[in-house]
C-alpha cells in the first residue's frame, strides 16, 4: 500500500451522496451518466437523456476530478454548527458533468476567487458523523495546484 493512499484509505466510510463511488481497490470518484446517442454527460444516474431525449441509452461513467469554477457564492449564514463563511461552488467538470460543492483551501474573499479558475475535486472524511455514528466520505473543490 503506497503511503499516498492514506488520505482516502479509510475503511468503512460511507459515500455522502449516491454519485460518490468508493471502489474497494481504487480511489473514490464521482459517477455520472453518458448518453450513447449524443454523448452528453450528466451527474449521477438517469434513464433519459435531457439533451437529446433518448431513453435507456445512458451508461455509467467516471467523471473527471478536474474542472473549472462556473459560479460561486460566499455563504455567511448557515445552519447552527456549520462554520461560516464558506464558499459554495458549481464546477463544470472536464469532459462533462456539473457538480455543486464547497470550495476550500482558498480565502472566502471574492477578490481571490475567479470564475473559470481551474479547480480539482478532492475526497475527505466528512467532519461530522450521523446519529448512528457512521462516518462519511465527502468531496470538496480546491484551487488546482
Ligand atoms: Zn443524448
Amino acid at each position: 500500500m503506497p503511503p499516498e493512499a492514506e488520505t482516502t484509505e479509510s475503511p468503512g466510510l460511507l459515500p455522502v451522496v449516491p454519485f460518490l463511488k468508493i471502489p474497494d481497490e481504487a480511489d473514490p470518484y464521482i459517477e455520472g451518466s453518458r448518453c450513447k446517442a449524443c454523448s452528453a454527460v450528466f451527474l449521477g444516474e438517469r434513464n433519459t437523456c435531457s439533451s437529446c431525449g433518448a431513453r435507456d441509452q445512458m451508461e455509467a461513467t467516471q467523471l473527471s476530478n478536474q474542472g473549472e469554477l462556473y459560479v460561486f457564492s460566499i455563504v455567511f449564514r448557515s445552519f447552527p454548527g456549520i462554520e461560516v463563511p464558506y464558499v459554495s461552488a458549481i464546477v463544470d467538470l472536464e469532459g462533462g458533468g456539473t457538480l455543486k460543492g464547497n470550495l476550500i483551501n482558498i480565502e472566502p474573499d471574492p477578490e481571490k476567487i475567479q470564475m473559470g479558475m481551474p479547480v480539482e475535486v478532492i475526497y475527505k472524511k466528512a467532519p461530522r458523523k450521523d446519529a448512528e455514528g457512521n462516518e462519511y466520505l465527502t468531496y470538496y473543490f480546491q484551487p488546482k495546484s
